[in-house]
Formats: structure tokens, sequence, C-alpha cells
């Protein structure tokens, strides 16, 4: 999911729907946005599909008056998926005794399913299907006499991956759990501020980066300035690798690195520790291009765009159905013939997860009369599902976790398969010396099963580590 808010700019929710828009690679199922105003009080818009469809006409803007708003944009992980009602899109929102509060929550709650019975039994009547809407009933059980003291109350319950962007009728507020495990950071825009998942969506609206929230930390922010403040236990970071990998836009800086020049980084290294002869380096668009750019200038070869990505389609992996998804790479990706004819083809991309997108584009580039397709993977094999926000499917559907690599070469059926080594990939984000086994300076579960924060409610159901 993307989360993103304003205060102290007027037309709030424009800058937040602009906002969203630049994180809709984050979610593309719905999205939301809250808003206050003085007079006006508490609006709030909640629609499925994209925010350019959503929250572009007058009519619906006038709705949303305000020079204080937070948006989500949201993308399903599996429990819910294609069956998400408009009552799970976020912001959630909540009525309390010192006036109400909106909450945007990107990650995961890895002990929700506890959190909720517990609630529940207490009396707490749930709107949505949720993991989020545990932290609103959470604070409304809280105490504390102010809203930000709630949060923490309620946030100090919650175990897993969540960067929060919530806001009262006078303060924005930010958190991120005491691993960072997703993204959060924080803008100067004009005389106000603006919080984001991402620095892309800060650039959309001539925001300046002042600095990344930390892990652990909350901001609390009105138009005159920003309070710090640690609620949880200080622990090393452990920030998601795969954010690096795939899920931030390559226009974005994390951990003042530019994610694209990582990616390409990526490719640098996998060129280095599984070179191959061939004749060209082809990405697959557009998540595989940047890394294939670095295994080109690594290798010699030359770079060629052999796959052609149709704009207007989502990102496949994101479609709900089995179905779909099948169809979807075909829908999505066509192979430009004249390029790859005769060709040893090295096909680079960032993840194989159940393989059905390099199955079909193995095909597709055989059938456009490739000589050979060697398969460049831009991250290790994915062999274990993520609970903190990153939707991959059960650990059956995963390739990975079912088969050897030598296995998915034949299943691929692909003339070789290589996947970045972990320590090649810690090197790549900037960890010169590779991955820290005693103490890992990244969440990397879906690529090792080493989970920094245990999945109690997967473990409940029966999940196996
Ligand atoms: P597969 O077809 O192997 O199941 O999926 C791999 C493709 O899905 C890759 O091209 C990757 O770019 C894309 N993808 C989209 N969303 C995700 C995600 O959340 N996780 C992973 N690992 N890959 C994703
Ligand atoms: Fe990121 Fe993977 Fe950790 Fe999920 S399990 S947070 S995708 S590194
Ligand atoms: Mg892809």
């Amino acid at each position: 999911c993307g989360v993103f808010g304003v205060i102290g700019t007027s037309e709030a929710a424009n800058f937040v729907a602009l906002g969203l828009h630049a994180l809709q690679h984050r979610g593309q199922e719905a999205g939301g946005i809250v808003t206050h105003h003085a007079e006006q009080g508490f609006n709030s818009i909640r629609r499925f599909g994209y925010i350019r469809d959503s929250f572009t006409k007058q009519s619906v803007m006038d709705k949303l008056p305000g020079d204080l708003a937070i948006g989500h944009v949201r993308y399903s992980t599996s429990g819910s998926k294609g069956n998400t009602q408009i009552r799970d899109v976020q912001p959630f929102f909540g009525e309390f005794s010192m006036g109400g509060a909106a909450i945007a929550h990107n990650g995961n709650i890895t002990n929700a399913d506890a959190l909720r019975r517990e609630l529940v039994e207490r009396g707490s009547i749930f709107q949505s299907s949720s993991d989020s809407e545990c932290i609103i009933h959470l604070m409304a059980r809280s105490l504390q006499r102010d809203i930000p003291e709630r949060m923490k109350d309620a946030l100090r319950r919650v175990e897993g991956a969540f960067s929060v962007v919530a806001m009262t009728r006078t303060k924005l507020i930010g958190v991120r759990d005491p691993l960072g495990v997703r993204p959060l950071v924080l803008g100067r825009v004009g005389d106000g501020y603006a919080l984001s998942s991402e620095t892309c969506a800060l650039d959309i609206i001539g925001a300046e980066l002042i600095r990344e929230i930390e892990p652990g930390e909350m901001v609390v922010i009105t138009p005159e300035g920003v309070s710090s403040h640690f609620p949880f236990e200080r622990v090393a970071g452990r920030f998601c690798i795969f954010e690096h990998v795939y899920f931030s836009r390559p226009d974005s800086i994390i951990g003042g690195r530019s994610v694209y020049e990582t990616r390409r980084q990526i490719g640098v290294e996998l060129a280095r520790e599984a070179p191959v002869e061939a004749d060209i380096v082809v990405p697959i668009p557009d998540s595989g291009t940047p890394a294939a750019v670095g295994y080109a200038a690594e290798s010699g070869l030359p770079f060629a765009l052999g796959i052609t990505r149709n704009q207007y389609m989502g990102r496949t992996f994101i479609e709900p159905t089995e179905q779909i998804r099948n169809m979807g790479v075909r829908l999505k990706l066509n192979v430009n013939r004249a390029l790859v004819q005769g060709k040893r083809v090295i096909l680079v991309d960032d993840s194989v997860v159940r393989g059905t997108t390099s199955r079909k584009i193995k095909e597709m580039v055989l059938d456009a009369g490739a000589a050979e397709v060697h398969f460049r993977i831009a991250s290790p094999p994915t062999s274990w599902p993520c609970f903190y926000g990153v939707d991959t499917p059960e650990r059956d559907k995963l390739l990975a976790a079912t088969m050897t690599e030598d296995e998915m070469r034949g299943y691929l059926g692909v003339d070789s398969l290589r996947f970045i080594s972990l320590n090649g990939l810690y090197r790549a984000v900037g960890e010169a010396g590779g991955r820290d086994a005693a103490h890992p300076q990244y969440c990397d579960a879906c690529f090792s099963g080493d989970y920094p924060v245990r999945p109690s409610d997967m473990l409940a159901r029966g999940f196996e580590l």
C-alpha cells in the first residue's frame, strides 16, 4: 500500500491526490482521502480503482476541503483478494471523546487475528475485515488524554510492519514500526509538511525531502513544526530489502540511495556472479529494466528492448485471480521479433514468484525465434511468503519453495536460470561486507525464511517455519 499526508497547505486534498497518484504502483485496487476543514470538519471519500479516475473531478475534490489531509492506495494481500468491500478501503476514521482521527496504514499486522478476537470479546464492533482497523479500536480503549498518546498505546500492542499516516483536527502524525520494515519520509511543501511512503510522491507536488522517519519513530506535525517521539523499545532496523528490488519506484530515494542505481548495481553483481555466453540482454519490463541495464554494462553485451510493455495495464501480480493473471502476461507484454530472432537472449527480471510470468515470456521469446533463453533474476529465490505487507502466495504456490533451482530451470524450460545470491543483493544495496548473518541489516524473510517479527497469527493457523 501507499500512504500520503499533508498539513499547512490550502487544497490539501489535491496534493494528496497527486501524491497518491505517484504512489499508485504500491496499490491499485482502491484509494481514499480524508480531509479536515476548520468549519466543515472531516470529510472522506473512498473508492475502488485508480486515483486518476476517482480523485480528479472538480465536483469530487470540492467535497474534500481543508488544509490537512491524508490518503491511502490499497493493495490487497491474499486474505481479502478479489472480495474487498468499500468498507475495507482506508483511511479509517474513529470518533473519540477528544475529537476525530483518521489513519492510513501500510504494512501488515502479524497479531491482528489475536487482537481482533480480544477486542470483539470486549465489545468492539469492527466495520471491515482489515487488520488495520485494530489500531482504531485499540485507540478507542486507551485511557490517554490526547490522540497521539492513544496511538502510542495502540501501536505498542501491535506486532508486524506498519508505516502509519494519521490526522486529527489539527495534527498530522507519522509512525514507523520499531524495525522500520515499510518506508515513510518527511517533506516540506511551501509553509507546510508532507508525509509519504516514497520520495517520488514528494517530487510530484514540489515538496523537498527533509528526512526519513526513523524506525520506531512517531512524528507529530502541526504547521508550526515537527516533534519527534520514540514510543517503542529501540532496536536495530530491518527495512524490507524487496523495496529496493521491486516495490519502490526507481526514481525514489531510500536511505540516501537512488532505487534505480541500486537496481542497476544488482544487475552488475548478477553479471559477475552468473555470466553466460549470449548475444543480447533483454529486460522484462518494467521491473527488470534497471537490473538489465547493469547486467549489460558489466557483461559488455548489447542491451535491447526486446519486449514491449503495454503501458495501460496494471501490474500483473496484483490482478486477483489465477486465470486473469495467466492472461495478463500476454495482454501486458509482447516480444519484438525483429530484435530476438536467431539470438541467444538473456532475460532479466526482478523476481520469480509462481513462475507464471517467466514461463509465458520464455514461450513468447522462443516463438519469436530466439535461439537460446537464459534467465537472470535480480533477487534470490522467493521461497517464503511475506507477512509484512507485500503480497506473496502461500508457500506451496511459490516455485522456489517446492523446487530446486535445477528443477525450476526444467519447469520454466530455459537454457539456464540463475538468481543473485543473498550476499550479492546486500552488496548491491550498499552493504559492502554482505549480509551480517548474526544481525541481518534488512528484512529478507521471503528469501531466507528469517522472519524478524514472529508471524504469530500465521503460526496459529498452522504455518510452519
Ligand atoms: P510470477 O509470475 O513468477 O508469479 O511473478 C513474478 C513477477 O511478478 C515479476 O515479474 C515481478 O515483477 C512481479 N511482481 C509484482 N508484484 C510482486 C510482488 O509483490 N512480489 C513479487 N515477488 N513479484 C511481484
Ligand atoms: Fe520485504 Fe520480503 Fe521482508 Fe516482506 S518478507 S518485508 S517482501 S523482505
Ligand atoms: Mg515484473
